[in-house]
């Protein structure tokens, strides 16, 4: 498939299921989790940080990293390929859907609202006791950890961490879209990180078109029908003409 006929495909689709992962942050200078392990925190395990075990070991360490990665996201912007988005939703209405492995919370703020976060997001947090979600408060102001507004409880980041499933009905929200999607967009993201290969081939399966927006060749490139080899906010401009 070409350019034009991915671009043609994507217009006329009524059903467009997106998925996007850490290339659609770093063009907002959100930098990856490992990018982030600077000073005090290079020495660290990724997952010395991010699993119920390290937690458990040490809640208030766990706490300090993430309210640094929350002050991060709350400093940064969403870009193009963020409002971009936001725009194709305005275009497609009911039809659209947007999963995202990114945990900055910056699709919403373009206006995303078709939208599930399938590892969480940095600045909620979520009550060990009782379950309840709430938003962080501003940075300035956070001194964690937080407590539940609800029962008092103490709370937990609202991340998905190594070692945990993905939330049940998002992953099953978005399996749906993609298997009924006419056009799915896998953007910003290698294919590596579970769920983005099993999404795309959903709607491979169902005889719908997948195409990829990537600057790099990745796993996922050769079961696809077609790659945009760009970043995301020129690959997504390309295909829906607002270049
Ligand atoms: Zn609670």
């Amino acid at each position: 498939m070409t350019l034009e006929e991915a671009r043609a495909a994507l217009h006329t689709a009524r059903r467009v299921a997106v998925l996007t992962g850490a290339g659609v942050s770093a063009e907002s200078g959100i930098p990856t989790f490992r990018d982030a392990q600077t000073g005090h925190w290079a020495r660290f395990r990724p997952e010395d940080l991010a699993s119920p075990g390290a937690y458990r070991r040490d809640p208030n360490m766990v706490w300090e990293w993430y309210a640094g990665r929350y002050r991060d996201v709350t400093r940064a912007q969403p870009n193009k390929a963020h409002h971009l988005l936001a725009l194709l939703e305005r275009e497609k209405g009911d039809g659209f859907f947007l999963a995202t492995q990114n945990v900055d919370g910056l699709h919403a703020r373009a206006g995303s609202e078709r939208l599930v976060e399938l590892h969480g997001n940095l600045s909620t947090a979520r009550c060990e006791a009782c379950g309840t979600v709430a938003p962080l408060p501003a940075p300035d102001t956070f001194t964690p950890p937080p407590t539940c507004p609800l029962c008092g409880s103490r709370m937990r980041p609202n991340i998905v961490w190594f070692g945990e499933f993905l939330p049940e009905l998002a992953l099953e929200a978005a399996t749906r879209a993609f298997q009924e999607a006419e056009v799915a967009l896998i953007v910003g993201t290698s294919g590596q990180v579970y769920p983005a290969a099993g999404l795309a081939l959903e709607t491979r399966r169902a005889g719908g078109v997948v195409i990829e927006v990537n600057p790099d060749e990745t796993e996922l490139t050769s079961s696809l029908t077609h790659s945009v080899r760009d970043v995301a906010s020129k690959g997504l401009a390309a295909l829906m003409g607002e270049a």
